[in-house]
């Protein structure tokens, strides 16, 4: 059986990326699935082990990176670290289905590295800085100071954009949605 890609998706907080991949992925015939990362962050509300993250304890991810389980982890926020495992990776794309990898973008660098040609890389754009500050401020679930840090981080993570095969600007929401569609299902049936 062919084996599945690595469709792996960055984006700056805020830039609608959940919005996008939930949307992709309810079209079977592309046969995604979510790669579910492993982290040392705590749940939020709502969030369930196995089906947001593998939540894992400081010592639990020291000792996965230690066993070599992870192809890539960062730390994205400090002392939180995120990781991919190894055995995600096997279990969606053994049995030939493709695996979305909504990871930073260090992460992303480092995956492309190591699988070539099985995966694809998908960075997606707020139109602007000040877009993306004025959708942050009207989510309204972050603080004016955590708003700041995320659009400064956003900024550093710009600036890998050029090193993704594909960017796609998420202005509006329906054409970004149908570029994407339109790489994935490129992408997989090459
Ligand atoms: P959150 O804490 O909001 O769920 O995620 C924070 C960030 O961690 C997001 O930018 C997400 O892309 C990144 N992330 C999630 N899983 C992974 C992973 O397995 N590896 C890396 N490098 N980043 C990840």
């Amino acid at each position: 059986m062919k084996r599945g890609h690595l469709i792996i998706v960055s984006a700056p907080s805020g830039s609608g990326k959940s919005t996008i991949i939930n949307e992709i992925i309810k079209d079977e015939s592309l046969r995604l699935q979510f790669s579910i990362s492993a982290t040392n962050r705590p749940p939020r509300r709502g969030e369930a082990d196995g089906v947001n993250y593998y939540f894992l304890s400081t010592e639990q991810f020291k000792a996965a990176i230690e066993n070599d389980e992870l192809i890539e982890y960062e730390e994205v926020y400090p002392g939180r670290y995120y990781g991919t495992l190894r055995k995600e990776i096997e279990r969606i794309c053994g049995n030939g289905n493709n695996a979305i990898l909504d990871i930073d973008v260090k992460g992303a660098v480092n995956v492309m590295k190591q699988f070539g040609a099985d995966a694809t890389s998908i960075f997606i754009k707020p139109p602007s800085i000040d877009a993306l500050r004025h959708r942050l401020l009207s989510r309204g679930t972050e603080e004016v100071e955590a708003i700041n840090q995320r659009v400064s981080k956003a900024e550093y993570e710009l600036s890998f954009a050029d090193r993704f095969a594909h960017v796609v600007v998420n202005d509006v929401l329906r054409t970004a949605i149908d570029e994407v569609h339109a790489i994935i299902k490129e992408c997989i049936e090459k």
